[in-house]
């Protein structure tokens, strides 16, 4: 096993889809989990960390931090649901840098983990959890080699892209984000440059792109071409709609494997060695 890996907890965007044709790709939203030697890092709070947090939390591991990418429902829904918040030997960081308006990455959470949205309030975690801002393009150094470099992404509200850096890797996490058609984001390219692999929003298509421009989300074909011209070894095709059942991501599996050898859709369960 390598030192560097990746585990996909949850690939579907803008909400759940659990339905007897999503069983494959599995139906819950936005969550990575990189181990980076012995550290756990999550990518987004969807509701694929819920399960991810009761496995850590059985294997005895206290410690982890999460960076988030933004604070739309899909990205922080399972957050209140995180078994091991509740556990006051359980030491976690929580990143956010997406925020446009001064708000805080705590600010943040207690805005949404109270009455009469949801019962309990962040300050009933008993897990001593630090609450981390920052701005991209800041690097944050995340301690034993680890480094995240930041990216501000093009999102109604605002997104952060990621890149990990560890054991001469590179893991790259880029969701949620709107390109526009014909033309390539030098800086984009530049920051994901000879990078692993490469987590992308794969929300549409080329062909039905044009009926969703302003929703804040890119294509597989755009996740494509991104790869070639930064050098990226592996794509993986990511936040797919709810209306894309097995049979449909099977298909794309074929197609964009059939456009670039290093293709996979992302689906719950799939672990990536670097
Ligand atoms: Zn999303
Ligand atoms: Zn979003």
């Amino acid at each position: 096993m390598s030192r560097f890996s990746a585990t996909v907890w949850g690939a579907r965007g803008s909400i759940p889809a659990p339905a007897a044709a999503n069983t494959r790709f599995g139906s819950d939203t936005s969550c990575i989990e990189l181990r980076c030697g012995e550290r756990v890092i999550f990518l987004d709070a969807g509701t694929g960390i819920v399960p991810a947090g009761r496995r850590l939390y059985e294997a005895k591991r206290f410690c982890f931090d999460i960076l988030l990418t933004h604070c739309h429902f899909d990205h922080i829904m399972g957050l209140p649901f995180l078994l091991p918040l509740y556990k006051d030997h359980v030491t976690a960081r929580i990143f956010a840098g997406h925020l446009l308006d001064g708000t805080t990455c705590r600010e943040m959470v207690e805005g949404f983990m109270c009455p009469p949205y949801f019962p309990v309030k962040p300050k009933q975690f008993a897990a001593r959890i630090d609450y981390c801002d920052f701005r991209p393009p800041d690097t944050v150094d995340l301690g034993d080699g680890i480094l995240a470099r930041t990216f501000r992404l093009d999102h109604p509200n605002g997104a952060v892209g990621y890149r990990i850096d560890h054991d001469g890797r590179s893991f790259c996490y880029i969701t949620d984000t709107e390109h526009q058609p014909g033309v390539i984001d030098e800086a984009l390219v530049a920051f994901v440059a000879g990078a692993d692999v490469m987590v992308y929003d794969c929300t549409y298509t080329d062909d039905d792109f044009a009926r969703f421009r302003g929703f804040g989300h890119s294509t597989w074909q755009h996740g494509v071409r991104l790869c070639r011209a930064g050098k990226v070894e592996r794509l993986v095709i990511f936040h797919h709609d709810v209306s894309r059942t097995d049979d449909w991501l099977e298909a794309l599996a074929e197609e964009a494997r059939a456009e670039f050898a290093g293709a996979v859709v992302a689906r719950t369960g799939l672990t990536l060695s670097l």
